[in-house]
């Protein structure tokens, strides 16, 4: 990458190598990597509260890889006490709290992730608990309002701590799509219903972006989720830490350590689209660890995540079908809890005779069941079954349930 004439950089991302979770081996890697990406600026940390704002998914514990690590937590809450942040917060919003209003607080535990922020001095606040309050749409007023935390609106700077992993949705979590959990509680879902294609979902989560405007985002891409992520995919050590001011940025060096083209991301093209930062990886100064060294070999995407960002317009639906991806459900890891059912956001299953069953009419396929499942149940399936026969999207033994309840394998 050089510095071409009348080319100038436009953004900055760190890169630092940190191979395992030693407390003193993370700080000193995140120490480094704000200081590089700031380029000896300070922070501005506002008035009041600093919120930092980790992704806590679900109630796993670190060794899974679905939340950020509580070691990352601590070095960033460390650094933040040296830039002279008084008044720290850790907060989040987990998956599925519309249905179980006690998720975050449990995820917040499992995580260890509590425990690091109590350690530090810091607050510690599941969005759940407040009322959500309605702040304008940047886009302008013919678009809805946001349903935000009030914590998060309302703290003097926001600093997130996004994890590295793929997304069945929007084909990676990082600087970008962590800021969903901003959004409390069952308003997470109503957005899934009112935004149905992943464009639309896309844009909502730069809506947040652009509202909140956080002014540091620091990755644990130390242990990595590759494949079904963000939270039935498998561990893959990366071994990175990366930070950077600029989103959009930020994400697009994700999507090249894992082997992805940053305009593969529609997070990351939409935003560059929208001019909240920069997607083109000629324009944005890596420091630290070079690109080339970072890029992670033979990273597992999510099944059919590519196919469909490739195809170019003007498709028939029955090609469009070939390439769409759908949930199905994994006989003998399903325990008919109900989760998948109560927290789809437009009711496209049901559970019969302790099974889920599906209408792939209904179905948006936003994969908040896959996302959800507390026993990774959930599958990944091509809608068209000729596209499952040549492609062989996902392991397991997937079935759907008949009217009557009965259990029918796929192969
Ligand atoms: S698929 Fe998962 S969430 Fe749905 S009922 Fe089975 S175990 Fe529960
Ligand atoms: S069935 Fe699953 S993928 Fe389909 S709309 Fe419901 S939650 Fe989303």
């Amino acid at each position: 990458m050089k510095d071409e004439p009348g080319r100038p950089f436009r953004s900055r991302v760190a890169i630092q190598r940190c191979e395992d979770y030693e407390p003193e081996r993370v700080e000193e890697a995140v120490r480094t990597a704000v200081a590089l990406c700031l380029e000896g600026r300070s922070l501005d940390l506002g008035e009041g509260s600093v919120l930092v704002k980790p992704n806590v998914l679900a109630p796993r514990p670190p060794e899974d890889g679905v939340c950020t690590h509580p070691a990352v937590v601590s070095a960033v809450l460390a650094v933040l006490r040296e830039a002279g942040a008084t008044e720290l917060v850790v907060g989040d919003s987990s998956g599925g709290t519309g249905v179980r209003p006690d998720v975050t607080d449990r995820s917040l535990e499992a995580s260890g992730i509590a425990e690091a922020a109590a350690s530090a001095g810091a607050r510690v606040v599941a969005f759940d608990r407040e009322e959500p309050v309605l702040v304008p749409n940047p886009r302008g007023p013919g678009e809805a309002p946001l349903a935000l935390s009030r914590v998060a609106v309302e703290a003097g700077c926001l600093v997130s701590l996004p994890k590295l992993k793929t997304h069945t949705l929007t084909l990676l979590t990082g600087a970008v799509k962590n800021l969903f959990g901003t959004v409390p509680g069952g308003a997470k879902r109503e957005y899934h219903r009112r935004n149905p294609s992943v464009e639309s979902f896309s844009n909502l989560l730069l809506d947040i972006v652009e509202l909140l405007k956080p002014v540091l985002h620091v990755v644990d891409a130390v242990e990595a989720m590759q494949g079904s992520g963000p939270s039935a995919g498998s561990v893959r050590r990366v071994g990175l830490i990366v930070a950077g001011t600029d989103p959009v940025a930020v994400d697009a060096v994700l999507a090249a350590v894992m082997g992805v083209g940053p305009a593969e991301v529609p997070t990351t093209r939409l935003g560059a689209a929208r001019g909240l930062g920069e997607a083109d990886l000629d324009r944005i100064e890596v420091v630290g660890v070079p690109l080339s060294e970072a890029r992670v070999p033979g990273f597992r995407l999510p099944p059919g995540a590519r196919l469909i960002s490739h195809l170019p317009p003007g498709l028939t639906r029955w090609a469009v079908s070939l390439a769409t991806t759908r949930p199905a459900f994994i006989a003998g890891r399903c325990t008919g809890c109900g989760q998948c059912v109560k927290n789809c956001p437009v009711d496209a299953l049901s559970l019969t005779g302790g099974v889920p069953e599906l209408s792939s009419e209904k179905c948006i396929g936003c994969f908040c069941c896959h996302e959800l499942c507390p026993s990774q149940a959930v599958s990944i399936r091509y809608r068209h079954p000729l596209t499952n026969l040549l492609l062989r999207p996902d392991r397991g033994a997937p079935f759907r349930s008949t009217g009557a309840g009965r259990r029918r394998r796929r192969t």
